[in-house]
């Protein structure tokens, strides 16, 4: 609990705070004075969202808007492990390069602006009953990096969902060369057997929310499905905050 006294004075602290460091847009520095919504505005306008028409499956874009959202040839022709994938925007800048600064420079001071993007989306409904799983780095690249942006990314996504958040069920068994660079089958192949579910029982019958940060080709969110469905899950629903244009 607070201290009743600094409650007190909290907007007084905060503002003289934002008077000697006003807090800045994270893309292109400008003051963020009135809104503290993590974004200025023009930065807000940038932002490429993804819209309908979709492919009901994999979430593609479609060209075709006479005919509404419908499922892929892509899909058609071989069905994803996964119920449904949905991205919230194009992986253009500036969200490529605040999920870029994330990732690699661990620069905390992006996610009120990823948040920002999170809420652009109508919020992803879900039960008690069902499970958040975000997308696991291998052990050892978690040790490097020192966070999963994919769980941070699940945070934001479900705000209130710590109690149905599995955080060690799904695991990446194997390091495996990252797959940026490689054609469809050679990502599959680097991919094979490089997750586990170790304790099936946590997602058995539930139906899954899959949560990562960008959707490329769906290589590694359709081996995380195939495994989490032998493990028993009833559906996975691949979450991602970017997905990038085909
Ligand atoms: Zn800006
Ligand atoms: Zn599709």
């Amino acid at each position: 609990m607070k201290d009743p006294c600094f409650a007190l004075f909290e907007p007084l602290i905060r503002a003289g705070s934002d008077l000697l460091f006003p807090p800045s847009c994270p893309v292109c520095s400008r003051p963020l004075f009135e809104s503290r919504n993590g974004l200025c505005e023009p930065c807000r306008q940038d932002i490429s969202l993804i819209c309908s028409p979709l492919c009901t499956v994999c979430g593609r874009e479609m060209c075709d808007s006479a005919e509404g959202d419908h499922i892929c040839g892509v899909c058609l022709r071989k069905v994803p492990s996964f119920t449904s994938a949905r991205g919230i925007a194009r992986y253009q800048d500036p969200v490529a390069d605040l999920l870029h600064r994330l990732k690699y420079q661990s620069d905390y001071t992006v996610l009120p602006a990823l948040l920002e993007i999170v809420k652009m989306n109508d919020p992803v409904l879900i039960s008690q009953d069902d499970r958040i799983i975000p997308v696991p780095l291998h052990s050892r690249r978690l040790r490097f990096r020192g966070f999963n942006q994919a769980l941070l990314l699940a945070d934001l996504f479900f705000p209130n969902g710590q109690k149905v958040l599995l955080r060690n069920v799904l695991q990446r068994v194997r390091n495996t060369e990252a797959q940026t660079g490689l054609n469809g089958a050679a990502r599959r192949k680097n991919l094979k057997n490089a997750f586990a579910v170790c304790d099936p029982c946590k997602v058995r019958h539930r139906k899954i929310f899959l949560v990562d940060d960008v959707y490329t080709t769906g290589t590694t969110v359709s081996e995380c499905s195939r495994v989490l469905l032998a493990a028993g899950a009833r559906e996975v629903h691949v979450l991602t905050l970017a997905r990038v244009d085909e």
